[in-house]
């Protein structure tokens, strides 16, 4: 089969020919993937920013940690029939270590990722712990089922924030983790929620498919000023910060009511310088999200049983993957929101 690997430290990115997967072991199952969405950690590894060494010792190694599909073949001890469809949390916990052992599977201090350091689901087939599966819903498709995982960052994100009734909320942001703290925020019960972003069209265009129209387009002005604008004035109950930008978690500050929560769910290249005489006098809280919980995943696709369809938009662009590096490159330019690879 074609694979979408990476090989090698460095820029870049490439289909590449490898051999047939061998049968699954006690515990795994085989999956036919039939949808894969490229995400913005993908881009990240494909360009080779600051913060992806870590993958280095495990090259090579195929990509692809947003995909759903179908199991076809179940290993020694596992109860999944094949033909179920499933969505797979990519984070695999070793099992052994303290924290595993105390039952904190997301506190492992030797945790793998499929897609970043064990082979992934750019690819038609994929060998998964069955662990990692989760049954998707009969009227959830694989397409709405590979969005599961960022919409269970964003689920997570707007959990760790404590959003509640009636607050506003301002997502920094407007890519896919953006798009899904932003409904997140809404079924937390959010009043108001305004995304801002930066010459952002494609992916405003987007939101307001998904219903948000209190954009900030923070090239046309300030971001204080425009908020302030559309929060009569006043500054905003907490604010999610997925740009990847440190400044922006500064300016997110600005806005931010006092004791409100800031919550940094992207992932930065480099250092925030923080003055602190503000922050402790506004007795702000900076809290961090990655990943999610399995009760976040459950959520999720409870989410996603009720209305499949409102979260479709969130989709732009389907290529097979034969085409996947021309959709890295979509992704890359900012030119499109998600992309879904179909193996
Ligand atoms: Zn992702
Ligand atoms: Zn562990």
């Amino acid at each position: 089969m074609q694979a979408l690997r990476k090989s090698r430290p460095g820029s870049g990115l490439g289909l590449e020919p490898v051999s047939a997967l061998p049968a699954p072991a006690a515990g795994e199952v085989l999956m036919r993937v039939e949808n894969v969405g490229i995400c913005g950690s993908d881009v990240h590894a494909y360009e080779w920013t600051d913060g992806y060494g870590f993958m280095e010792p495990h090259l090579p190694v195929t990509m692809g940690h947003e995909f759903a599909g179908h199991v076809v073949a179940t290993g020694p001890g596992v109860e999944m029939q094949p033909g179920q469809r499933v969505a797979v949390m990519p984070g695999i916990p070793c099992g052994t270590c303290a924290a595993c052992r105390r039952g904190e599977p997301r506190g492992c201090t030797n945790r793998r990722t499929v897609g970043l350091t064990v082979d992934g689901g750019f690819a038609s087939h994929v060998r998964v712990p069955a662990a990692n599966c989760i049954a998707l819903p009969d009227n959830v498709d694989t397409e709405v089922g590979a969005l599961a995982e960022p919409l269970a960052v964003g689920c997570e994100g707007v959990l760790t924030a404590g959003v509640g009734l009636g607050d506003t909320v301002l997502v920094m942001g407007p890519g896919t983790i953006g798009q899904a703290l932003a409904l997140m925020a809404r079924f937390a019960g959010a009043a108001r929620v305004i995304v801002s972003g930066r010459a952002d069209a494609p992916r405003f265009e987007v939101l307001r498919a998904l219903g948000f129209c209190d954009l900030v387009d923070v090239a046309e002005a300030p971001l204080r000023d425009q908020v302030l604008a559309l929060n009569n004035g006043l500054p905003v109950d907490a604010v999610l910060e997925a740009t990847g930008i440190p400044s922006t978690v500064n300016e997110g500050l600005s806005v931010l009511r006092k004791d409100g929560v800031l919550v940094a769910v992207g992932i930065h290249a480099s250092s925030l310088t923080l003055p602190l005489t503000d922050f402790v006098r506004m007795r702000h809280q900076l809290r961090a999200s990655h990943g999610a919980a399995r009760r976040t995943w459950d959520r999720v696709l409870a989410l996603l049983s009720r209305d499949p369809e409102a979260f479709r938009p969130m989709i732009t662009h389907r290529l097979p993957l034969e085409r996947g590096v021309e959709g890295f490159e979509l992704a890359r330019q900012r030119a499109a929101s998600k992309v879904m690879l179909q193996p």
